[in-house]
């Protein structure tokens, strides 16, 4: 992604992983055949893999480059962490420290973290492994975490359920341990450039972030969109949304507002060139990625 300028806010990404990942009725379990090969035209090759059929997700951070702050969006997966279940995110060794390196950027040097939700794929560099242990891989760092969404996961923890691949134990709790936790509510605002809002349903305290800044505006939207499928039907929720209902309406409502608005989406997982446009187009919407 090229750098994208929100005014004196520069915005760029670390990306952990790109490939064709989940089928696409794996994914979105209301997706036929029918209703992808339709859309095949403009969703290949950039989307959809023309060979497999698979959808193209990327797994990324955004950085946050303020006049104040370093702040990072979403952690990925992580390195070695132990998640069996998912044999392409298990025991991981990525180059993502020297990746943020080459951005100017030490662990040291980040100002704030921010997971739009607990996912086992956007907190994971959270922590890092070191002598055997958990810690926070940013020593400075404060780690922003919605209140609700934290309470949500802590309270199935607490009844013994393995939360999120276990992630809610190796890449959320030691942050808490470490006092490097800061708990906010759902429209906290972070500078006065940036500040979150509720976007309930993929997750309960599921959250998107606003950046604003000399006439131009951005949204980080987490997954409350997915994939670019579901631009010509945002009535599609994931099986990794808690709530798909919830998630259908916070989907729709937020496409029908950015819909023809100059505002870039920047999703979690969109791939390359990943930034871009909501159009109306037809009776749905399309996504036009920036140049
Ligand atoms: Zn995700």
């Amino acid at each position: 992604m090229k750098t994208l300028a929100i005014g004196d806010i520069r915005i760029d990404r670390v990306v952990e992983s790109e490939m064709p990942i989940f089928e696409p009725d794996f994914l979105f379990p209301d997706a036929t055949r029918e209703a992808l090969d339709a859309q095949r035209q403009w969703l290949e090759p950039h989307f959809v893999d023309p060979l497999s059929g698979k959808l193209i997700m990327s797994f990324h951070t955004y950085i946050v480059r303020t006049p104040h702050h370093t702040i990072l969006v979403d952690t990925c997966v992580g390195n070695d962490k132990h998640r069996p279940a998912r044999d392409f995110w298990h025991q991981l060794s990525n180059p993502y420290l020297e990746d943020l390196a080459r951005l100017g950027i030490a662990p040291e040097a980040v100002d704030y973290v921010m997971c739009t939700h607990l996912h086992v794929d956007h907190v994971g560099w959270n922590t890092r492994l070191v002598d055997g242990r958990w810690v926070p891989t940013f020593p400075n760092a404060r780690y922003i975490f919605a209140r609700e969404e934290y309470a949500f996961w802590q309270a199935k923890a607490a009844a013994g359920e393995e939360v999120n691949h276990g992630s809610f134990d190796d890449s959320v709790l030691p942050i808490v341990e470490h006092g490097q936790a800061v708990m906010v509510e759902s429209d906290h605002a972070l500078e006065d450039h940036i500040w979150l809002a509720p976007a309930p349903g993929h997750t309960p305290g599921n959250i998107v972030i606003n950046i604003e800044g000399g006439g131009d505006s951005a949204l980080l939207c987490g997954d409350t969109i997915h994939h670019a499928a579901q631009m010509d039907y945002p009535e599609w929720s994931s099986r990794f949304c808690e709530d798909p209902i919830l998630s259908r309406q916070t989907r729709t409502a937020l496409i029908e507002r950015l819909a023809d608005t100059p505002t870039y989406l920047l999703a979690a997982h969109f791939p390359t060139p990943v930034a871009g446009q909501i159009v109306r187009h037809a009776d749905a919407f399309r996504f036009k990625p920036r140049g």
